[in-house]
């Protein structure tokens, strides 16, 4: 694996500063004065093609590859010129090549390639078939390629001054390297945004994301620093890749929007078309022979389909007044763009087939760009979104938690958060309940009960290391921790005799409170239900209040067995 890096590193150092200082490429590609192709079959011969001259077509377009052989037929007449030393064409499949060269002197030589005796450049998506040497210049270079899967393989041809060939110009090399680097960024980002949201459009675009930069690193033959690819798995990977990402881009389309951005209608057509775009890629990719000739159709019909629904999609949405659609079209409009001029340019016949990786590569930056920055805007939307519904939750969970006379917890959130509490060492319970309560509302009115409860309230409220709530009625319970807590619970039920009398005057005669406590030891290894301890301190009240009232029964917990639970000291 040392070795991949080093070339990585070596192969970006000296791009860069080729780059950067304008280095010009070390050989030239070699203008033809004339180049002409024809499509044979099988049986027929460049002789054959050679006595049938309005076969041949001497315009860069309308190649047919629908036959079994494509034949290319470069004449050099120009002396000045560089000798032509190799041939370098897009890397696409291929069942063998035959080139013939003559030279000036009319000597003939024949060369034969397979696709694994050619050679893959590292800077371009391009592979060098070098020409059989010939005594004198070459003259009229004639190149046959049988079985050929892309048109490609022919429109992208040229004859070449360096033996190895000639790739990209260096700041072409430099822009694409710089692009491939630039998917990493937010594939880590957004990798980084799903662990935090969760949130399946994030994930989408990772998936997007890291298939763009396979499919950047095949497509631009980056790839070959690493490891040698024949023509036909690359065109499968690509074909792979393709199709997912036009899929995944649909999944993102619908996952990213806001949630009523797309009819229901629309929605489900996107989310169903999918896995059939990404079937495209899968149809390509299996290389049917019998479909040789329309074997770029799988992908393509599934990407044109992706096109013609994403621009639904987004008309749809921005119809319905998205917001977040606006990064989509900015994002995705020069990749819709170059998509339908490839599809268009492979399918016209007088159109020029072109790879266009350069173009498609600037495209693809667009849209990460583009929509990373809608993500993060999404992303912090989506935040503040959530931080809101959480305040708001923790508003409604205290309005819902809170006896509404007293403002003390109620009965329902001490059950659920006991556990918690007890954990934090909140160990002792005390229940108190007001003496003849309601001889007050009978005798002074209701509204002089509740003035009462809330003296109440407030004083079991002062404790710092207390929690009080109202259980209801006039009966409140105490939590409490720390040093002396019955003592401490014991103080209060006291005063609240004194207090009331000062806040409620007039009362006639002194309110008492009986209290029911229990302690939990701390040491073993004690836990216990909110209703077991609860029950223990009822029934120490109900004792307290046939002994007389206005006084405390206590009692600590020493221990539980699952047999027997508690023993009283
Ligand atoms: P004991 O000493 O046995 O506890 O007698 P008590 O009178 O305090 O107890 P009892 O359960 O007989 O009566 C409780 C009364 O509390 C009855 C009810 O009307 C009154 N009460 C319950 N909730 C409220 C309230 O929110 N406000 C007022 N003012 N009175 C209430
Ligand atoms: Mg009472
Ligand atoms: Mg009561």
């Amino acid at each position: 694996m040392d070795w991949i890096w080093r070339r990585i590193v070596l192969f970006g150092l000296v791009a860069t500063l080729s780059g950067l200082f304008g280095m010009p490429a070390a050989a030239a590609p070699i203008v033809a004065s004339q180049t002409c192709h024809a499509s044979a079959d099988a049986t027929e011969t460049y002789a054959d093609l050679r006595r049938a001259p309005d076969r041949w077509v001497c315009t860069d377009s309308e190649y047919d590859i629908g036959p079994e052989s494509l034949f290319l037929r470069y004449r050099l007449t120009d002396p000045v010129k560089p000798r032509a030393q190799s041939l370098v064409t897009h890397a696409s499949p291929f069942r063998a090549i035959t080139i013939w060269v003559v030279d000036e002197g009319g000597a003939v030589r024949t060369g034969r390639y397979l696709s694994t005796s050619v050679q893959h450049l590292i800077d371009g998506p391009m592979m060098v078939l070098p020409l059989p040497q010939t005594p004198a210049r070459p003259r009229l270079v004639t190149m046959r390629i049988d079985g050929p899967w892309n048109k490609t393989i022919a429109s992208e041809a040229r004859l070449d001054s360096a033996p190895e060939g000639t790739g990209w110009d260096m700041g072409v090399v430099v822009a694409m390297a710089a692009i491939c680097g630039m998917l990493v960024v937010p594939l880590l980002l957004n990798f980084g945004f799903y662990i935090v949201l969760r949130r399946p459009f994030v994930l989408w675009h990772v998936v997007m994301v890291g298939l763009m930069l396979v499919e950047s690193v095949i497509g631009t033959g980056f790839i070959h620093i690493a490891t040698d690819l024949d023509a036909a798995t690359e065109i499968s990977i690509n074909s792979l890749c393709f199709g997912a990402v036009a899929g995944a881009g649909l999944m993102f389309l619908v996952t990213f929007l806001e949630p009523d951005a797309l009819s229901p209608w629309l929605r489900r057509l996107l989310i169903a078309s999918a896995p059939v775009v990404m079937c495209g890629g899968l149809f390509t990719a299996l290389q049917i022979e019998a479909l040789r000739p329309h074997s770029a159709l799988g992908v393509y019909s599934g990407i044109s389909l992706a096109i013609v629904l994403i621009f639904i999609g987004i008309t749809d949405a921005w119809r319905r007044g998205s917001k977040l659609v606006s990064f989509l079209m900015v994002g995705w409009s020069p990749t819709l763009l170059v998509g339908v001029y490839r599809i268009g340019s492979y399918i016209l016949p007088h159109a020029r087939p072109t790879e266009s990786v350069v173009i498609f590569q600037l495209a693809l930056a667009a849209e990460v760009l583009a929509n990373s920055l809608g993500i993060v805007i999404r992303f912090l939307e989506l935040r503040r979104e959530r931080d809101f519904a959480h305040a708001r939750a923790i508003e409604l969970e205290g309005v819902a938690g809170r006896d509404a006379l007293t403002g003390l917890w109620n009965r329902h959130s001490i059950e659920r958060r006991f556990n918690d509490l007890f954990q934090l060492g909140y160990r002792t319970m005390a229940v108190i309940d007001l003496d003849h309560f309601k001889r007050i509302n009978d005798r002074h009115g209701h509204a002089v009960g509740d003035s009462v409860l809330k003296v109440v309230a407030s004083v079991l409220g002062e404790d710092d290391d207390a929690c009080a709530i109202r259980m209801g009625g006039e009966e409140f319970l105490l939590l409490l921790r720390g040093s002396g807590a019955a003592e401490r619970a014991e103080r209060c039920r006291r005063a609240l005799s004194t207090r009331i009398a000062t806040a409620v005057p007039g009362l006639g005669h002194v309110v008492t409170a009986s209290m029911g406590v229990v302690e939990h030891d701390l040491s073993g290894n004690l836990d216990v239900e909110f209703a077991v301890l609860y029950s223990h301190c009822d029934r120490l009240l109900y004792e307290a209040k046939r002994l007389g009232r206005n006084r405390t029964m206590r009692e600590r917990l020493t221990g539980f067995t699952p047999d027997q639970q508690v023993r009283t000291a």
